[in-house]
């Protein structure tokens, strides 16, 4: 594998987030038919909300999951696009207390889809509260202090809560139960990412080859939102150079784009590659926990878990073990280095 080069370059971030009224918000689909890959989640969709709306009554509530940037948020406006009813959304560590999830159930109107991002993170008394409002429609909120507390029922309109999670192990049993609908979002096929490149492409009115969509599908981590983000950067460093908007994207354009991010062959970018070498020059292959890792990288253990790990299983560099993470065969391929004769000193040069 090819050396860091030591210049500063704009490293590629897999946790970018997509900001409202961004290029990327252009792109997202906003119907079924233009959701791309997931065909037996879309095929079952299709079928609950037909049944759905034939009875006139809500979804049954949805619990999304997998790794981010899979569309699980897209999806649950999707769901709401397509009952013809209103999206509101929430972030589980915004809910500080039960008050704050009370106050966004009651202004809910009929047939509205919640959507709940992160709920694996909701506070123990807010998750409580949800209970009665999954199933029963109704909330028990205190008003007044003291001894002039009273509790009061409201009962709530018909409405789905979609929620979304990256961690569907961390949701507690009564949670998860009370979705009717679980789906599991898996990593793309590279040719449902190439069409997801295309369709995006051709939004943005850039023109790229075929080659370089492959090129840039190659290393998106089989992640929609990383297709499209490097998509994005590629056309950044042609249009700056080129200065012309007509130009075609060349794949040799693309692997330029990719050395500037220090992306290599697989789309494994500076932090993955520093994640496996740390295991192979400090834990000789494994097996070591996620907390020690962490410590080593001075990276966030969330970051590891979520951002780093899925994909680097799902590749097959990792295997994860009772006794903790182990490096492959392959991974050891990929960093150029055989087990037990060290690392390549770009862990730390
Ligand atoms: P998540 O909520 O799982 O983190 P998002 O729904 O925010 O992921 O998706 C990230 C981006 O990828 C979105 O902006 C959307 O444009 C794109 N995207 C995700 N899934 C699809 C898909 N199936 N087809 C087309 N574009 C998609």
């Amino acid at each position: 594998m090819a050396r860091e080069s030591t210049e500063e370059g704009a490293e590629f971030d897999a946790r970018i987030e997509v900001a409202p009224n961004s290029e990327e918000a252009q792109v997202r689909p906003a119907s079924l038919t233009e959701y791309i890959g997931q065909r037996e989640i879309v095929d079952n969709l299709i079928s609950y909300i037909k049944a759905a709306l034939l009875r006139k009554e809500p979804l049954d509530h949805i619990l999304l999951s997998g790794p981010p940037g899979l569309g699980k948020t897209t999806l649950a406006r999707i769901v709401a696009h397509e009952m013809g009813a209103r999206f509101s959304q929430v972030t589980a560590p915004n809910i500080k207390r039960p008050g704050d999830l009370a106050k966004i159930l009651s202004a809910l109107g009929a047939h509205d889809v919640l959507f709940i991002d992160e709920i694996h993170r909701l506070p123990a008394p807010a998750e409580e509260l949800l209970y009665g409002a999954m199933e029963d429609r109704s909330i028990d909120i205190t008003v007044g202090d003291g001894t002039l507390a009273n509790s009061i029922q409201i009962t709530l309109p018909p409405f789905t809560l979609v929620g979304a999670t990256t961690r569907p192990g961390d949701l507690t049993a009564p949670l998860r139960t009370r979705f009717g609908i679980p789906f599991h979002l898996e990593f793309y096929a590279a040719d449902d990412i190439e069409r997801i490149l295309t369709r995006a492409a051709r939004i943005w009115k850039m023109q790229p080859e075929n080659a370089a969509t492959r090129a840039i599908s190659r290393r998106a981590r089989s992640t929609p939102r990383i297709a499209l983000h490097l998509l994005r950067r590629v056309w950044d460093y042609v249009l700056a150079d080129s200065a012309d908007l007509q130009k075609q994207v060349t794949a040799a354009d693309a692997e330029r784009a990719f050395e500037r991010m220090h992306i290599d062959a697989e789309g494994m970018t500076r932090l993955d590659r520093r994640f496996m070498l740390s295991i192979a020059e400090h834990y000789e292959g494994g097996p070591v926990g996620l907390k020690p890792l962490s410590a080593i990288l001075a990276e966030d253990l969330a970051t590891l878990e979520d951002y780093v790990e899925p994909y680097l299983v799902r590749r097959a560099f990792i295997k994860r073990t009772a006794r903790g993470r182990m490096l492959t065969r392959e991974a050891y391929k990929h960093l150029g280095i055989t087990p037990g004769k060290g690392g390549t000193g770009e862990l730390w040069g």
